[in-house]
């Protein structure tokens, strides 16, 4: 999804687009990886002196509930990033850095045939590793 798209979504869903919404698009935008909310907060407070903590962490939520955002804890800790597709994909996703690849493959097909009768709410499915230009670092 780009800053478009976000937009668009956003007041889709009758939400006003503020400046501050804005620049956490930008933010999002600008690197294919995932980010904690403490990162965005820095960027954040750079151009926005005294805003608060609560505010960007609330729309960060806000985003991540439209689905311009996905999520996943990493280290224990809630990491957000720009949805990447509009169809259903998973994502390898490197320790070292945080970049995310997509994969286009879902083990859900086979998972089902498994479990046979039992009925599937949801899924996740993500692989981590070291992405190759970590590995040569
Ligand atoms: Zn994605
Ligand atoms: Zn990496
Ligand atoms: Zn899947």
């Amino acid at each position: 999804m780009n800053v478009k798209e976000a937009i668009q979504t956003l007041q889709k869903h009758g939400f006003k687009m503020t400046n501050r919404r804005e620049h956490i698009l930008h933010f999002f935008a600008k690197e294919d990886k995932y980010f904690t909310a403490k990162e965005l907060y820095t960027y954040m407070e750079a151009t926005f002196p005294g805003i608060s903590f609560d505010t960007v962490y609330r729309n960060l939520h806000l985003y991540d509930d439209l689905g311009v955002l996905e999520s996943t804890e990493l280290k224990g800790e809630k990491h957000f990033r720009m949805n990447c597709g509009t169809t259903h994909h998973h994502h390898f996703i490197c320790n070292a850095c945080g970049k995310a690849k997509k994969i286009h493959l879902c083990p859900m097909d086979e998972v089902e045939r498994i479990l046979g009768a039992y009925k599937i709410d949801g899924h996740k499915f993500e692989v981590y590793g070291l992405c190759p230009t970590c590995q040569s670092a």
